[in-house]
């Protein structure tokens, strides 16, 4: 039976294990066109972005493509959302059209654990609000998997920035003690998570580099900000918080780096670091396609 993948908390380890283990499969095979999965029901799914996406979107549409399913996709700017249809109304209209999934990614106001009770197909989510984002959890553990040899307890990773406002964030918390990681934070006392226990909080970025096996860098969420964009120093921030190369160099050269995208290059992040081995960010949009494949095939119980 089909249901909602709304968070991680709620979905029991050893499924979590099954989509990554399937999800690693998926992988080996991804660049070879001849081999596509088994199709075992032709699906249609729907995709409602009320926020802007490229990696998630794409790449759902992408795995849903490739398990052969249909994609119909709301577009914003042409959508009754311009007459202030609400997102809410906007889901039960797509579900009655005799669909058989939503994809959706919304800000905080959307319940989406309500509405997935009351609507009638399952809501996958990629990514709302602050609270969850959960693929982009599973495809960082899957990155993390193969560059570590499955080797993921112990490990310690720091995420770095906004973390406050970070769904990728939060999807993390909810998973990655339970693989046995620690986890550190290193952000700014306002971006900090409320209850910080079980983490680790830095201050400065030396002691956190020096001490992590792997930086993840948030991006600063601005459209999450009360204060606009202009309030913000970003040399200073860049300067405390911005990963370089340099600094990487001189506080730990074995850290894995990765960053969820989009990249505010100069603000969190060196351009630089993209082109470094150990930066993970390409192998991690890669894995974004067979995480999600795998995602939607257990949403629909293929497997
Ligand atoms: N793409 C990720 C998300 O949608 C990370 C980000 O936007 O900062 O949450």
């Amino acid at each position: 039976m089909a249901h909602s993948f709304l968070d991680l908390k709620s979905i029991p380890l050893t499924d979590l294990q099954k989509i990554l283990t399937i999800s690693q499969t998926i992988s080996q095979n991804l660049l070879n066109p001849e081999i596509q999965r088994n199709l075992k029901s032709p699906r249609v799914l729907a995709f409602a972005f009320f926020e802007a996406s490229t990696r998630t979107k794409l790449s759902f549409q992408l795995a849903s493509h490739r398990l052969g399913y249909q994609n119909i996709i709301l577009e914003n700017a042409s959508s009754s959302i311009t007459k202030g249809e609400s997102p809410k109304d906007t889901l039960f209209n797509l579900a009655a059209m005799g669909i058989d999934g939503i994809v959706v990614r919304c800000n905080d106001d959307l319940d989406l654990q309500t509405l997935s009770a009351q609507i009638s197909v399952p809501l996958i989510n990629a990514g709302w609000g602050k609270r969850g984002h959960p693929t982009q959890a599973l495809l960082d553990v899957l990155t993390l998997q193969q560059k570590l040899k499955h080797k993921l307890a112990g490990q310690k990773i720091v995420f770095i920035g906004d973390v406050v406002h970070s769904r990728v964030a939060s999807s993390h918390f909810e998973l990655l003690h339970q693989l046995g990681l620690q986890i550190g934070v290193l952000a700014p006392e306002s971006w900090r998570p409320a209850k910080p226990s079980n983490l680790k909080i830095f201050a400065d970025r030396d002691q956190a580099l020096e001490w992590c096996n792997v930086a993840y860098v948030l991006r600063v969420q601005f459209e999450r900000h009360d204060h606009q964009k202009n309030n913000f120093d970003s040399k200073n921030y860049f300067s405390q918080f911005g990963l370089t190369l340099e600094a990487l160099n001189q506080a730990n050269p074995s850290a894995l780096v990765m960053h969820p995208g989009p990249i505010n290059h100069g603000i969190e992040f060196e351009e630089k670091l993209l082109g470094d081995p150990r930066c993970l960010v390409y192998q991690q949009v890669r894995n974004g396609v067979s995480v999600r494949e795998a995602v939607l095939s257990y949403v629909f119980g293929e497997f």
